[in-house]
């Protein structure tokens, strides 16, 4: 009986040990947390960047074909390519916060400086609200690619007709069609 019950003993540690060792960190998704402002831009983040790195994973396990036989340098290259492409896609890891600005009790903006998947970063600010489930992302804005912020750009169409007319002509402007004006647009909205 007591043999019994410590092979019993014994396999359910077993079991419990191939559940919990079965997969790495990275095959469960991360804990959401948006218990604070940052804390749920940082746990998109996380979730962003799981999801990347897991999808290139299973992307580069769906590449059965060996060429090694055929093209043995063609192969080299790809397995190359498929293990930067696991290593890059997580780029999501090395977003930072800036600033959090609290402007009332329940609500707040989050500076951000984001990279992108070519090393690139880019600056990004998400306004979150807080509900009876913790803070949510209600809109995530940058700089007006077109504008670069001014809400205005050059009216070429304006200096030209000056020029044309005969009459002296500085530096026209007009809103920027991109933004309407605003320098900034909605990753969500526009
Ligand atoms: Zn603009």
């Amino acid at each position: 009986m007591r043999k019994l019950l410590q092979s019993v003993l014994g396999l359910s540690f077993l079991l419990l040990c191939l559940t919990a060792c079965k997969g790495s960190a990275h095959d469960s998704p991360p804990v959401i947390d948006i218990s604070s402002p940052d804390r749920t831009v940082e746990s998109l983040w996380a979730f962003q960047s799981w999801e990347a790195v897991k999808d290139a994973k299973e992307y580069a396990n769906r590449q059965h074909v060996d060429y090694s036989a055929f093209a043995p340098e063609a192969q080299a290259k790809f397995k190359g390519q498929l293990q930067r492409s696991i290593e890059r896609a997580g780029y999501q890891a090395k977003n930072r916060i800036r600033k959090v600005e609290q402007e009332t009790s329940t609500r707040a903006v989050v500076h951000a400086s984001e990279t992108g998947w070519n090393d690139e970063t880019e600056d990004i600010t998400y306004l979150l609200t807080k509900t009876d489930k913790g803070w949510l992302i209600r809109d995530k804005t940058k700089v007006c690619w077109r504008c670069k912020g001014a809400g205005e750009v050059d009216d070429l169409d304006q200096k030209t007709a000056d020029i044309e007319a005969g009459r002296y002509s500085t530096n026209p402007k007009k809103k920027c069609d991109i933004c309407h004006g605003k320098g900034w647009i909605s990753a969500i909205f526009d």
